[in-house]
Parts: C-alpha cells; sequence; structure tokens
C-alpha cells in the first residue's frame, strides 16, 4: 500500500522528532524521496493534488512532512506552528488516508511555522489559507489525528465524494484512480 489507509494504528500513533544525525542519514533522505515520488504519482493523475504528505502516512513515524509550495518541494522536519492572527477560515479538508470522505473543518488562516529542512537547517515560515490550512492538517497526522476527530469535535458533517461529485462524472472518475493509486 503506498498510503497506510484509515484503520491503520500507525495513523493513531505520536510520530518522533529527527535528530539533525537522522535528517542527514539515508534512511531519511530516502523518505523524502519516496515520499516525493507518491506526490509526484498523485499529481501526475491530479494536476490540483498531489502537494502534501505526512511521513506516518507511508509507514514512517517520524515528525516529518512534505509540501508542495509554488511548485517545489519542501520537506518540514519536526515542525511547530503557532496562529499569527485570531482568524479562522473554513478549509475543505481532503486526506489521502480516507480520501472518499470531505469535511470542512475551521483552520487557522495565518501561522508561523519553525522546522528544519532537509540539511538539518532551522526555518521559518509565514504563510496563510490553503498552505497553511495543509500544514495544520499535515501536522495533526504527525500526532495521530485524523480530520475525522476533529470532524466529530466540532459537529462537522463528512460527506463522501460519491456525493460531492455527483454533478462531475469525470472529476468523480479521476478521484477513484487517485484512490487506487494510493492503496496500490
Ligand atoms: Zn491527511
Amino acid at each position: 500500500m503506498r498510503i497506510r489507509q484509515v484503520g491503520d494504528p500507525i495513523l493513531r500513533e505520536v510520530s518522533i522528532a529527527l535528530s539533525p544525525e537522522r535528517i542527514a542519514s539515508s534512511e531519511t533522505q530516502a523518505l523524502i524521496q519516496r515520499m516525493q515520488n507518491i506526490l509526484n504519482g498523485i499529481k501526475a493523475i491530479s494536476d490540483e493534488n498531489g502537494n502534501a504528505l505526512s511521513a506516518p502516512q507511508v509507514g514512517s513515524l517520524v515528525r516529518l512532512i512534505l509540501l508542495r509550495i509554488d511548485g517545489v518541494f519542501t520537506a518540514m522536519i519536526n515542525p511547530e506552528y503557532r496562529p499569527s492572527s485570531e482568524r479562522t477560515f473554513m478549509f475543505e479538508e481532503e486526506c489521502f488516508s480516507l480520501y472518499d470522505q470531505r469535511v470542512n473543518l475551521k483552520r487557522w488562516y495565518e501561522i508561523d511555522v519553525e522546522y528544519l529542512d532537509s540539511d538539518g537547517e532551522k526555518r521559518e515560515l509565514s504563510c496563510r489559507g490553503e498552505l497553511a490550512g495543509l500544514i495544520q492538517h499535515e501536522v495533526d497526522h504527525l500526532n495521530g489525528v485524523l480530520f475525522t476527530d476533529r470532524a466529530e469535535k466540532e459537529g462537522a458533517q463528512l460527506s463522501s465524494i460519491d456525493t460531492l461529485l455527483t454533478d462531475q462524472p469525470d472529476r468523480l472518475a479521476q478521484v477513484k484512480i487517485m484512490i487506487d493509486y494510493m492503496r496500490g
């Protein structure tokens, strides 16, 4: 399975921080490469997708997320974020580990993120909107949290893609090909 699917206990574990030595290891660099390959595989099916993934979703319990920002891969290791204002927004969440469901969740609209890059260098990023929402979703994975947990807490209604995309059969077919790839 390329991406661990809901029900897999690994998705409920808390991931461990990576030391600079472990970041430099061939094991971690190979993990980043594997995650990039998977996101590229998803993007090849659907150009608007394949932009964010967390290490636990590919079976590694380490605090590493991978984002595609303006077309460039950015590994964020040991990421910590804080909201930079009180503002929130409703973010439509998708998750490769349960891709047949969607839900709108309340997230911080703008955040500051501190992390180590793939060379172990300390970095900071201020971001807002979709990218901020993606980072909050991926960091949840590092803590064993799935969007279904937040949906339950917020009383938000999950929707099946079969319902959401009922008027868009071409898109629905494309999404199902993506799901096959994730589970393949
Ligand atoms: Zn997810």
